[in-house]
């Protein structure tokens, strides 16, 4: 299969990281037989110092016309007095809206050789944390009219069914290519706009029979994710609970620089990027964690090119890398005992000690 792929190296260890990426992608090639041609496009701090623009027409035209976009990160301190939509994050926020993407899809998984860094207890951990949040990403209060008048504020929380219908279609397909359990998460108790959320989802239900589905309250969920993780298997949520709930859930996990993220729209061109930032304080020394790039390059593998034996593959080289006890310095274990049955590589090291797994 012939695919193209825009990379967007981006700022700080952004160009690191995406670097490994693509080396594990070419690996995935030569091994499957196919063809990946990437398009370098230049967003974020980078594209602001060349054409005094964070995401210039063109670059993001460049997105537009690849099957899908892989993103290392962008920003830093350089950039933080530049006005608000000249701000490499502005870049990112119009990239997404061009896109189209409006479904955000978040793991968060415990990898069994790295379970001392999650800051829940053994016993919480032992039973398994492997589940994913979908989250509406282009509705709901961030988008609704906010206005201030006198000394009172206002924000409006609105969805109509359609976007609602659009959001749960990809939690129930993503729930079908893992363990079928669909969690809903709402305020209906409340909300309005959370009744029609519920409504919908139980109409939708009737397509995906091999799905179940359930229903929580989004205060009750943001108590499950600490107290009995392992019950989740996918997580469909609207725009502001599922920005809360994901970040709760990433630090379960106790490391930034392992998770990956999707965000998928209409077509199958996603975007596709680790959830960290382009981390300045260590850009440049070669030891930034490039895993949550390299599995971000599974998930575009899975989601937009339905190449599952690829992205499997990925996913098992990175699991038998901390097998063999490699780690870069974020994951190296605070406890002296557990450290010295590990070794330290740096970013590049850890790129290639994944290839010679794959
Ligand atoms: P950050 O995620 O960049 O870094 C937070 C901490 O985690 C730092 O100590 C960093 O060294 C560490 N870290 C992050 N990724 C790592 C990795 N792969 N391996 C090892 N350690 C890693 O967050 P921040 O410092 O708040 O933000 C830095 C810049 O990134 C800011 O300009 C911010 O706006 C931007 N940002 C960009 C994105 C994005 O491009 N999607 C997301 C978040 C923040």
């Amino acid at each position: 299969m012939h695919k193209t792929i825009a990379v967007i190296r981006g700022d700080g260890i952004g160009p690191e990281i995406i670097r490994e990426a693509l080396s594990v992608l070419e690996k995935i090639a030569e091994k499957f037989g196919h063809t990946f041609t990437y398009t370098d496009v230049e967003m974020g701090g980078c594209a602001l110092d060349k054409y005094g623009d964070p995401l210039p027409a063109e670059e993001l035209e460049k997105c537009l016309r690849a099957d899908s976009v892989l993103l290392g990160a962008v920003g830093g301190e350089k950039w933080n007095d530049t006005p608000g939509d000249k701000r490499p994050e502005k870049g990112l926020l119009r990239l997404r809206a061009g896109l189209g993407v409006y479904s955000n899809n978040r793991p968060a998984k415990i990898w069994k050789q790295l379970a001392s860094a999650s800051p829940l207890k053994e016993a919480i951990v032992e039973r398994g944390i492997d589940f994913i949040i979908v989250r509406e990403l282009t509705g709901g209060i961030y988008f609704g009219e906010h206005k201030t008048e006198g000394d009172t504020a206002t924000d409006v929380l609105r969805y109509s069914e359609a976007e609602i219908e659009r959001i749960a279609r990809i939690g129930f397909e993503t729930a079908q290519k893992r363990r079928k359990k669909l969690c809903s998460v709402e305020k209906s108790n409340v909300l309005d706009s959370s009744r029609l959320w519920k409504k919908v989802m139980h109409k939708i239900v009737a397509d995906y029979p091999d799905v179940m589905l359930t229903d929580m309250l989004v205060d009750n969920c943001a108590m499950q994710i600490v107290k009995n993780p392992s019950q989740f298997d996918v997580i469909v949520t609207e725009n502001m609970f599922g920005d809360i709930l994901s970040d709760e859930a990433s630090q379960i996990t106790g490391s930034i620089g392992m998770i990956p993220s999707s965000s998928l729209g209409a077509t199958a061109r996603g975007l596709y990027e680790p959830i960290h930032g382009s981390a300045p304080d260590i850009a440049g020394k070669d030891i930034a964690n490039p895993i949550g790039t390299v599995l971000s390059a599974a998930m575009m593998l899975r989601f937009s090119f339905n190449m599952e034996k690829e992205a499997q593959a990925i996913e098992d080289a990175v699991s038998a890398v901390l097998d063999e006890g490699w780690r870069t310095a974020d994951i190296m274990p605070g406890d002296a005992e557990e450290a010295a049955l590990c070794r330290q590589v740096g970013c590049s090291g850890m790129g290639q000690k994944i290839l010679e797994k794959l």
